[in-house]
């Protein structure tokens, strides 16, 4: 079996106490690779590694152009391992191939190499001041950036913190999800090819409860950036409300995608089926409440399920698999949990609802739709994180608006309509940090993302996610030549 160690001041340690925990296979449901687990102590060593690094090393240093260059010159190696880092990543979390090759891998370099761009354009400005006086501000780093990141696209969410962390000149202590640990280390071991000083990136395998609750409670830290579920969001902002920490959270989703009658149909039901499908449903923008018009409800209900009953579930390896197993044992139990509740409360199971019968190992279940939902239900409410779909009906424009934001949650928001005025009514009223017209789940790196309401705190990606991994300090020069003066004394 692999062994992977904690990645700390460039280099390859075990944990502190020499704990140990595997990482599992969802395709086969077998631990494959040993990892050591980081506790306080590891977290703590971690901490002044990345500190020390801020503040000493050749890093502190650099100049902006050189940082943008190494990174430059990381985002080179990183392609020439596109088809390594996509296996790896499939392996540990059961992304089918197709969606880490062409997708999350490649997606997640252009994001290093657009802020690898930006290292040498983040300014401060000239303020407007009278002649007396000289002001303005600098954009500085804020230090050491602690990041907490969930198993779903484990590469691609680490870099939409780590490529703005390290292009504005911070250094960072990366806690991987306990559940895929393994291509993070992968990938940190280019940088370190590539030549990143020591201690600028630090990589702390283990437990939320113990490494993520350290990292975050560690006064050291001057940012917590996250991803993952609403509820450990609002325990990571408890914690660090103790030190002031900064937080940035991107956090959970329950997003509407409405489908109107005047929509091209076959478009929005290959939208839809994307939406929710896509990574086997483990995507927060998921568009997991499908609202549709009365008026073609049953039409669109059947071509969705005519189409959906065709998903080629498998081997996350195999090219033509579309959806493969879910990342963990315990995520296979929360969707069933989901699927009976969605049953006891009255919803239609119209396709799938258990788990994959033709093949036996693995957290493999089968693409799931209900109709009949309202808005009410648990299965409309709740975050599933699955491939499981609750079709709502409505009548108008007035009440799916009302219903669509009827949700604790405002991450994404989706709208098919051939009517321009109706598309851009929809985006003004929706409340949600993306809202997609005609398309969903799209993602780039120049467009901000993030929620509203309890789906987080702060956007990532574009030029606007600097914003979260920079401080203002403003600067104040008096040109007064007889100097100070204080009530003429
Ligand atoms: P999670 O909240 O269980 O875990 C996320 C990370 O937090 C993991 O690394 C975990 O170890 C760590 N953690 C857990 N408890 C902690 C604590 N007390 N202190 C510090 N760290 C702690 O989420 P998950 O199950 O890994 O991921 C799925 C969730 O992530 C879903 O809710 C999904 O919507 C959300 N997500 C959001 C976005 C977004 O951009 N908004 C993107 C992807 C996933």
């Amino acid at each position: 079996m692999k062994k992977y160690h904690l990645f700390i001041d460039g280099m390859w340690k075990d944990a502190v106490l020499g704990k140990t925990f595997y990482s599992y296979n969802p395709s086969t449901g077998e631990a494959y690779a040993e990892i050591a687990e980081a506790g306080a102590e590891d977290v703590d060593i971690a901490v002044n590694a990345a500190r020390n690094a801020f503040e000493n090393s050749e890093w502190s240093n650099m100049t902006p152009s050189d940082r943008g260059r190494l990174l430059m010159k990381v985002a080179n190696i990183l392609r020439e391992n596109i088809d390594r880092l996509a296996t790896i990543e499939s392996t540990d979390n059961g992304l089918p191939i197709n969606e880490t090759k062409y997708i999350a891998i490649p997606s997640m370099i252009d994001v290093l190499e657009f802020y690898a761009g930006l290292a040498n354009k983040i300014q401060g400005s000239t303020l407007s001041s009278p002649s007396n006086r000289f002001n303005y501000t600098l954009k500085e780093p804020l230090g050491v950036v602690g990041a907490i990141v969930p198993w779903n696209f484990p590469l691609m969410l680490t870099m939409w913190k780590l490529a703005p962390a390290l292009a504005a000149g911070n250094t960072i202590v990366i806690k991987p999800s306990e559940h895929t640990p393994i291509s993070i280390l992968e990938m940190v071991k280019l940088f370190q090819e590539a030549g990143i000083p020591d201690g600028v990136i630090n990589v702390v395998p283990g437990f939320g409860k113990d490494a993520g609750n350290a990292l975050v409670s560690h006064p050291g830290i001057d940012k917590i950036a996250f991803t993952g579920s609403t509820k450990t969001g609002q325990l990571i902002m408890q914690t660090a409300s103790k030190n002031i920490t900064e937080v940035s959270l991107e956090l959970g989703g329950k997003s509407p995608n409405i489908v109107f009658e005047d929509a091209n149909i076959e478009h929005a039901v290959n939208g839809a089926m994307f939406g929710i499908f896509f990574a086997q449903g483990q995507v927060c923008a998921s568009g997991t409440r499908l609202f549709v018009q009365e008026t073609i409800y049953d039409e669109f209900v059947n071509r969705f399920i005519e189409k959906a009953q065709q998903i080629r579930v498998g081997n996350p390896l195999d090219e033509g698999t579309q959806m493969g197993p879910q990342t963990s044992l315990d995520q296979l139990e929360k969707i069933e949990y989901y699927v009976n509740k969605g049953i006891d409360e009255g919803a239609t199971l119209l396709l799938g609802g258990e788990r994959h019968k033709n093949i036996q190992n693995g957290y493999y279940f089968t693409p799931t739709v209900f109709g009949d939902v309202t808005n009410d239900m648990t299965i409309a409410r709740e975050e599933i994180f699955g491939p499981v779909l609750s079709i709502i009906r409505f009548k108008n424009e007035e009440e799916v608006i009302q219903q669509a934001n009827d949700t604790l949650y405002g991450l994404a928001a989706g709208v098919w309509t051939s009517n321009l005025q109706r598309a851009h009514r929809m985006t003004q009223k929706l409340k949600a940090g993306t809202v997609y017209v005609n398309t969903f789940s799209m993602l780039d790196t120049v467009a901000p993302f993030g929620g509203m309401k309890q789906s987080g705190i702060g956007r990532e990606l574009g030029i606007e996610a600097l914003q979260m991994y920079t401080t203002t300090k403003h600067v104040w020069i008096d040109l007064n030549e007889d100097g100070f003066n204080w009530y003429g004394v």
